[in-house]
């Protein structure tokens, strides 16, 4: 069920309270994480809703579906921070570029190659950030730190100029065990770490870790992007996509 203005709402305001007092518990700055709405799979009055409680950041996985929604929100005269942050295929690349502030899910060479193509084309440039593989359900991002530094020199070598490098995405694996989960978000900051001693020059500030059960850890590991769907929007209703 989609969750009322007022529920989205009281939602956006504890999420927040819970993220500043993880950002203290952990020693970080505060205002170190970002909240990012993650609204697949609903409607566009819940984007309008959380842009009326001051929610700017969102995220979307299906480029379709991001579009339709937000050029809808867009025309009505908003301006929304997109991200989208799914698995691309190759033919939805162009209308991601167009669309998107920042594509977060950048896990092959040629998908690299192909955003900057489309953004010569749309003389734009954009950011990306990195997937890395560090769950086993998941079976999205580079798999290991080579293939990583694969596409990170090639951002380094100025072979992709309209791209700006921002940052890391993982997701966990898909299981309440502190340990795992907590390992899978250690294991992408060190990698992270290790990426950046490499190639200091780089804007690889973004770490982007944690969804609606487990951000708490993230950000306890050093997230600084929260990616939260179903706690601020509701369960997402997938029948009716
Ligand atoms: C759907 C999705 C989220 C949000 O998940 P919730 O559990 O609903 O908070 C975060 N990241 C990615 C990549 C997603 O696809």
């Amino acid at each position: 069920m989609d969750f009322t203005k007022d529920e989205i709402k009281e939602q956006i305001v504890r999420i927040k309270d819970q993220i500043a007092v993880a950002e203290q518990k952990a020693g970080r700055t505060a205002g170190s994480v970002a909240l990012l709405a993650v609204s697949k799979f609903h409607p566009t009055q819940s984007v309008l809703d959380a842009l009326s409680c001051g929610q700017t950041l969102f995220g979307e996985n299906r480029v379709q579906e991001a579009k339709a929604k937000f050029t809808e929100v867009r025309e009505k005269g908003f301006t929304p921070t997109l991200h989208i942050i799914g698995s691309l295929q190759r033919n939805k690349i162009k209308d991601a570029v167009k669309i998107a502030d920042c594509i977060e899910s950048v896990d092959r060479i040629e998908v690299l190659q192909d955003i900057e193509k489309y953004c010569v084309a749309q003389q734009k440039t954009i950011q990306v950030l990195f997937e890395f593989h560090t769950g086993e359900e998941s079976k999205s991002g580079f798999a290991t730190y080579e293939d990583l530094m694969a596409a990170v020199t090639l951002c380094a070598n100025g072979a992709l100029p309209h791209i700006v490098p921002a940052g890391f995405m993982t997701m966990a694996p898909f299981t309440q065990d502190e340990t795992i989960v907590r390992g899978a978000f250690a294991k992408m900051r060190q990698t992270a770490e290790k990426v950046r001693n490499e190639f200091p020059q780089l804007p690889l500030t973004t770490l982007s870790m944690g969804m609606s059960g487990d951000y708490l850890w993230a950000i306890a590991e050093g997230s600084t992007e929260v990616r939260i769907g179903t706690a601020i929007f509701g369960e997402r209703n997938y029948t009716q996509a």
